[in-house]
């Protein structure tokens, strides 16, 4: 499932403003690889980004994506994700949500969570992350 062309716009803006901001080189690759997982809300593996991204860049090694994707992770510019036993999945949306995984397929939905998590005293509010990652078994 994609996002809306306002959401995607507003994620590559961010993205956009991260690298002006100096904090990495934006290269052809970098910017497919981003937009690749930005475009979606299914939370894709580094092998359906590799195939996203080698629809326009049929050269692109599986290394480079793989790379590209530890990059963005590393800025915070996108979430990794282990919901389940070996599965490494990615998404764009940075900000505050929890999400609904299916064991049964692997589908990995976003739901909203209002609130934050206590904060331990001596660590700033923008050093926390937390996740809320709800298991489910439907559908085929
Ligand atoms: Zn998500």
């Amino acid at each position: 499932m994609t996002i809306s062309k306002k959401c995607l716009s507003e994620r590559i803006i961010a993205f956009e403003s991260a690298v002006r901001a100096g904090q990495l080189k934006m290269t052809d690759q970098r910017r497919a690889v981003y937009r690749a997982v930005a475009a979606v809300e299914t939370h894709p593996t580094a092998e359906a980004v590799w195939r996203a991204v080698r629809r326009r860049q049929p050269d692109v090694s599986f290394a480079t994506v793989y790379r590209n994707l530890g990059q963005l992770r590393d800025l915070g510019l996108i979430l990794e994700l282990r919901p389940k036993d070996g599965q490494v999945r990615f998404d764009a949306n940075c900000g505050t949500h929890g999400h609904l995984v299916n064991l049964k397929t692997g589908a990995i939905r976003d739901v909203p969570l209002i609130g934050r998590p206590p904060r331990p005293r001596g660590i700033r509010t923008a050093d926390i992350r937390h996740t809320v990652v709800i298991f489910y078994v439907a559908g085929e």
